[in-house]
């Protein structure tokens, strides 16, 4: 190739690279692959569209109960994140219980029942007067974790991941659209295991709210349509074993049954 033509093909494959860049690997034309991938999807209620699931960001500690029993303070601690696997959703449609299989390497299963929202719009530095508008639909979300491993890792200073970022570690609902649900800023939210009330709190007990948590997240991150946010679990955080069946609560939203197995 003669040194003008490889300078042009440089420049177009750059030009293509920079516009592919906006949203990581988004890209209009699918080029030939070896294999495929599968994408995540989450039906959407009451249409026949899907949520395309771009990332699940999971934020920690933001019920004060919940921040003692971990061994924080919740009065001094400015709201943290981590994230799950875009692909470790497991979709919960309502009426029926979805079997979960119990992962591998713990001996201390827990469940944390949350609010999940999910944007439809994205941005930067985004203010929490706002933020809602960013919100596409919410669900009520299962932050399951390997405890004892999460804590191991912990003491160790070490990276979390290996206790909350697992295969099938977020169950959800379907997406229910905030355009017909309204914000949520106060309702009981609960779980029962085996029809007995393991969590039970309120939605205005969070430390931040959804439309904090996604100004907050827009600091770090340039958030973008379908990501998916996982708004904390309050007390009373606790194990399951095979062959429970763990109910989920919040006012507004579609129930979501699940049975370890
Ligand atoms: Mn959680």
């Amino acid at each position: 190739m003669a040194s003008e033509e490889r300078r042009k093909v440089l420049k177009s494959s750059v030009a293509l690279a920079a516009g592919a860049a906006l949203y990581g690997s988004a890209r209009a034309d699918t080029p030939a692959t070896p294999f495929t991938v599968a994408a995540t999807f989450i039906p959407i209620a009451g249409t026949t569209q899907q949520f395309p699931v771009r990332r699940i960001y999971c934020i920690g500690r933001n019920y004060a109960a919940h921040a003692r029993e971990m061994g924080s303070d919740p009065t001094r601690e400015p709201p943290f994140f981590f994230q799950k696997p875009t692909d470790a959703v497991q979709l919960v449609p309502p009426g029926v219980t979805v079997d979960h299989p119990y992962p591998s390497l713990t001996r201390n299963y827990h469940y944390e029942i949350e609010l999940v929202a999910a944007l439809g719009n994205g941005g930067r530095d985004v203010s929490p007067e706002r933020a809602l508008d960013l919100v596409y639909g919410y669900t009520v979300g299962l932050d399951m974790t390997r405890r004892d491993l999460q804590r191991a890792m912990g003491d160790e200073k070490k990276p979390w991941e290996i206790g909350k970022s697992f295969d099938h570690a977020a169950p959800m609902g379907m997406l229910q659209p905030a355009a017909k649900t309204g914000s949520f800023t106060k309702g009981a939210i609960w779980l029962k295991v085996n029809g007995e009330t393991k969590q039970s709190a309120n939605l205005d007990q969070m430390i931040w709210s959804v439309a904090e948590q996604v100004s907050h997240l827009s600091k770090a991150f340039e958030l973008a349509p379908g990501d998916i946010i996982y708004s904390g679990t309050p007390e009373n955080v606790g194990p399951v074993v095979r062959g429970d069946v763990m109910l989920g609560h919040i006012d507004g939203l579609p129930d979501i049954s699940v049975r370890v197995v």
